[in-house]
């Protein structure tokens, strides 16, 4: 096991329906710790290269029209083995095949409108972490 740090975005879905604190309970209670978050409207800019690992999907554009429909919250996570561990919280892409108790299960109003996103990776989540946040916004308590 080892400490990670992992990005999750509370996606306009969840930001639109009041569910940003019910989410980071979620996260809290998981024992994931927040070492930063903030809510920002995304350019489409920032949604295009953020999901640019898609870009040859067919939801490609509707995933960034929908990314940008509302604010989202991004925060950074820390914890033992917090990628996977995160994923697990989260629950499956499709709401539908999400675990009870999981975060999608108990918010996702579809398998677009999933409610958040977790990186999947070591290596996406240092990506994605900094793609949002410098050190100096993120703290060590
Ligand atoms: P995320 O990357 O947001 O954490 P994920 O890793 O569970 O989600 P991905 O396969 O990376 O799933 O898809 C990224 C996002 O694109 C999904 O969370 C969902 O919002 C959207 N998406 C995925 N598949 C589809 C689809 N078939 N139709 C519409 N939207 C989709
Ligand atoms: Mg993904």
């Amino acid at each position: 096991m080892t400490i990670q740090r992992t990005l999750s975005i509370i996606k306009p879905d969840a930001t639109k329906r009041n569910l940003v604190g019910k989410i980071l309970a979620h996260i809290e209670d998981a024992g994931l710790k927040i070492l930063g978050t903030r809510m920002l409207w995304l350019t489409e800019n920032q949604a295009k290269e953020f999901y640019a690992v898609h870009k040859e999907r067919p939801f490609y554009n509707e995933l960034v029209e929908y990314m940008r429909s509302g604010p989202v919250v991004v925060t950074c996570l820390e914890g033992e083995n917090a990628i996977e561990k995160y994923r697990e919280v989260m629950g499956a892409t499709n709401p539908e095949n999400a675990a009870d108790g999981t975060i999608r299960k108990l918010y996702a109003e579809s398998l677009q409108c999933n409610s958040v996103h977790g990186s999947d990776a070591p290596e996406t989540a240092q990506t994605e972490v900094s793609f949002f946040f410098n050190d100096e916004s993120l703290f060590t308590y």
